[in-house]
């Protein structure tokens, strides 16, 4: 797939032409962290509770249908039963948004877009939108790739519908070296997420991510699915995240917070931020006034 440029508005341009120099300059800001977690399971709640105990607000991506199985991604258990158990309700949703965190989609049946006609990519985009809105009072303005798969074709009809898009890395086309998103040069639609699992990345190089977007001032993303005690993951489940060692990870961002290194914000949050701290960004100011209609 070729990867796709940006195109900003000719305002936009214009100003980029009167700071091309700014644009390639590092960032002068502290850098972002957003936690995000995928697929609207109950166990995030375990999230909640630490990230509002320091401070900290993070983004759901939801899965709009609640009788959509959670996916053998983010679930160790193949038990419909304990599949239905395990997703969030409407009112856990609106729990999380009451306590600052932003509501973003993730499709209606988390099926992998890049594999659906025209006519079902638009259903699941649009549907999604309308589905959480009509049960939450919630717009999601982000949207995320189920199993980070997409294509020039579905990001033409994701931009028409939502204000950022959301891949992961070592998912789709995104790289490496897409994880730390520059400022002044981020693309709202490729925004890559680093994911976090039980095992992959040890929690110091996660910390190495997070001092790198300390260092760079460059903004990072993670993205979690399951959060739960070590007594609750399975043997071969190598994607759910303890809470201890979430724990540790959600400590060590509060710290770099309160020292005024590292700012964590919800995803359309931070993009708000970067337009604040870097108006001269041709893909910011688009931000600023990219909004999906309601
Ligand atoms: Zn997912």
């Amino acid at each position: 797939m070729f990867r796709r440029t940006f195109v900003a508005s000719p305002l936009a341009v214009t100003a980029t032409l009167f700071s091309a120099s700014a644009l390639h300059a590092a960032p002068k800001k502290p850098g972002i962290v957003s936690l995000t977690f995928d697929d609207g399971l109950r166990s995030q709640k375990n999230a909640l509770v630490i990230m509002q105990q320091l401070g900290l607000v993070g983004t759901l991506f939801v899965i709009a249908d609640p009788n959509t199985p959670t996916t053998p991604e983010s679930s160790p258990s193949s038990d419909p039963t304990i599949l239905r158990v395990q997703r969030f309700s409407w009112s856990d949703i609106i729990e999380f948004h009451n306590a600052g965190w932003e509501v973003g989609a993730h499709s209606v049946h988390h099926e992998k877009l890049t594999n659906l006609s025209d006519r079902e990519l638009c259903w699941e985009l649009d549907d999604c939108r309308h589905i959480i809105t009509r049960n939450t009072g919630i717009v999601p303005q982000a949207f995320a790739s189920p199993d980070g798969a997409y294509d020039d074709r579905t990001l033409v009809e994701i931009q028409k519908r939502f204000r950022s898009h959301f891949g992961v890395w070592g998912a789709g086309p995104l790289t490496k070296a897409d994880l730390l998103c520059n400022p002044n040069r981020i693309d709202p639609y490729e925004v890559c997420r680093l994911g976090v699992t039980g095992k992959i990345p040890p929690v110091r190089d996660l910390f190495g991510f997070i001092d790198k977007a300390m260092a760079t001032g460059y903004w990072l993303n993670l993205v979690y699915h399951n959060i739960l005690p070590p007594d609750q993951i399975l043997a071969d489940d190598n994607l759910s995240v303890r809470v201890d060692v979430f724990k540790e990870t959600a400590l060590y961002l509060s710290s770099l917070q309160r020292g005024k290194a590292i700012r964590v914000m919800t995803v359309t949050g931070a993009q708000d931020q970067i337009y604040v701290d870097y108006p001269w960004s041709p893909v910011a100011r688009a931000l600023a006034t990219k909004r999906p209609p309601i």
